[in-house]
């Protein structure tokens, strides 16, 4: 056979690592901290919105190419209820497959070929694939270890724009080191995306998920409005993350643009569920204190557990991760941490070199995601401890 099957833009995209290690917690019955989903499902009321709307024929065909009015009304609900942001649902909101189209989405719309995209690293590992598909350079920016936390470095995120950067892809909350940026390094980065008249994609799936205080969007600050691609997604702040409900928020403009490219990617999906989705997202406030009071305690007992058992632990801020950091247990190359781990102590992680252009940057950080039940996590803590013995 002449030329390989898979084209030059995607060859250096192998099995998502999520996909790997998990099939490696199936393979050998390990606890699975390592692709990031609930072991529980979303609020009974929300399943019983979608097993409604199934019934009643609401979605069933082909849903509007933006989305639902009754979706798009409830994100717009959501941002002034959350935000004190004015969106309108009929030119400022795209209902998408998930984050990851709206990821997707965003960057086949705004991306020419040869244009610089920059985004944080490590980076959540669509984001340099849907880069490479859009015929982009990326160019990372690293978040570098201060004391307990990740942080991002303002005069190199200044000193990567040149003028063939298109956009900055933002994530805020961070995954993988749950790192929220402040209010003033949000500034910083708007301050810098009007001077250089750069756009911004900014994904915020997590939005809910913070435990310091409240998520501030990139878009609020000033001359942002129109240079802003918000993402987010239902799969996180409500537990549904196999529904593939996203949405994308943003200026007229931006919205066509994107739905230009979203409508010969899928053109539309998940039909009941986005009645659903709506009904969610007007959940009182009840609900939204209840999984991210949840969440903290979860962080916290994972957290200590990690500690206890040896590692360097990133307390996040936001997210349902936890970044660690392997050396102190002698070990410094992540990937072969997380291969054996099944084996030493039946537990899966994700090894964050996956995140890395600059794999030497990566190489000692492994993630646990915590978005498990407390039993499962006490015991993979309990297993964990045994590590340092073994
Ligand atoms: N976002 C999830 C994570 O970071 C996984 C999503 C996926 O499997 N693609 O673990």
């Amino acid at each position: 056979m002449g030329r390989p099957p898979l084209g030059r833009r995607l060859a250096a995209f192998g099995t998502t690592i999520f996909a790997e290690m998990s099939a490696l917690a199936v393979r050998t019955g390990a606890i699975n901290l390592g692709q990031g989903f609930p072991d529980t499902d979303g609020p009974e009321e929300v399943r019983e919105a979608a097993v409604r709307a199934l019934r009643d024929g609401r979605g069933n065909q082909y849903p509007p190419g933006p989305g639902v009015p009754e979706l798009r009304t409830a994100v717009t609900e959501h941002q002034r209820r959350w935000y004190g942001l004015d969106v309108d649902p009929d030119t400022e909101v795209l209902i998408t497959a998930g984050a990851t189209e709206a990821i997707a989405a965003s960057l086949l719309a705004l991306v020419e070929p040869g244009d610089e995209v920059i985004a944080l690293e490590p980076y959540y590992d669509s984001y340099a694939a849907c880069v490479a598909m859009a015929g982009g350079v990326r160019v990372p920016v690293t978040l570098r270890p201060d004391g307990d936390i990740f942080r991002l470095d303002l005069d190199e995120l200044r000193a990567a724009v040149t003028d063939r950067t298109r956009l900055i892809l933002l994530n805020t909350p961070h995954n993988p080191t749950g790192t929220v940026l402040t209010h003033d390094e949000l500034a910083a980065v708007a301050e810098l995306a009007v001077e250089r008249d750069l756009l911004v994609v900014t994904d915020e799936v997590y939005e809910h998920l913070v435990f310091g205080t409240a998520h501030t969007p990139l878009v609020s600050f000033p001359g942002m409005r129109e240079r802003t691609v918000t993402i987010s997604s239902a799969g996180k702040t409500f537990s549904f993350t196999g529904w593939k409900v996203g949405w994308v928020t943003a200026a007229p403009e931006l919205v066509t643009a994107v739905r230009s490219a979203k409508q010969y990617l899928t053109y539309v999906s998940a039909g009941p569920f986005q009645y659903a989705v709506a009904e969610a997202l007007r959940l009182p406030d009840a609900y939204f204190d209840g999984i991210r009071e949840d969440l903290r305690a979860k962080r916290d007992l994972l957290a200590d557990g990690l500690t206890d058992a040896g590692f360097q632990v990133f307390r996040p801020s936001g997210t349902y991760f936890i970044t660690t950091d392997i050396r102190p247990l002698g070990e410094t190359d992540g990937f072969a941490f997380c291969r054996s781990l099944p084996e030493r102590c039946g537990v899966v992680a994700v090894p964050n070199a996956v995140f890395y252009d600059h794999q030497d940057q990566g190489s000692p950080f492994v993630r646990f995601a915590f978005c498990k039940r407390e039993s499962v996590l006490t015991e993979a803590v309990g297993r964990l401890k045994g590590l340092a013995a073994g």
